[in-house]
């Protein structure tokens, strides 16, 4: 287990077990912390950083900003103006509402943000599997259309009614 630190209470906490490598955001003494399993974390880090660095940007200039995605998962990165903050947070399906947040998550500061994206190529030098890991659309799930359409990183409300 490595620990990196992000804020004065934050930090990232990089657990590659053989079962389920992780990568953690955590505060510490809370119960706020987000999940990524490696294959989560990649896609975070490689696919969707560039995007959430500029909505950032946009949110420092003042503009209005409406970003998010789903990272894999039922987890969600979002920036949303006038809120000085990056949300990470595991969503959930509400038969009537559709997607909702829920309680699981953390929202970093801005300068927890850039000390995350500061720390990552450190991360990733020092956990050669992590640099390893394919996203999930390069996976083995996915060489027949079948088998990913059942991939519930990709399709996680598959089984959820309405
Ligand atoms: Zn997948």
């Amino acid at each position: 287990m490595k620990k990196y630190q992000i804020g004065d209470n934050r930090f990232v906490v990089v657990k590659n077990t053989k079962d389920s490598p992780t990568v953690t955001i955590v505060e510490n003494g809370t119960s706020k912390s987000i999940d990524f399993p490696f294959k989560r974390w990649v896609c975070l880090t490689r696919v969707f950083l560039p995007q959430v660095e500029e909505a950032v940007k946009q949110l420092e200039a003042g503009q209005e900003v409406k970003y998010q995605e789903r990272i894999g998962g039922k987890v969600y990165v979002s920036v949303t103006s006038p809120y000085a903050c990056i949300d990470l947070r595991e969503f959930y399906w509400h038969p009537l509402l559709g997607e909702r947040p829920t309680r699981r998550g953390i929202a970093l500061r801005m300068h927890e943000f850039k000390r995350l994206v500061e720390v990552i190529p450190l991360i990733n030098t020092q956990h050669p599997a992590l640099e390893k890991t394919p996203l999930c659309i390069e996976s083995a799930q996915h060489q027949t259309q079948e088998s990913a359409m059942n991939c519930m990183e990709c399709y996680p409300y598959q089984f959820e009614p309405g």
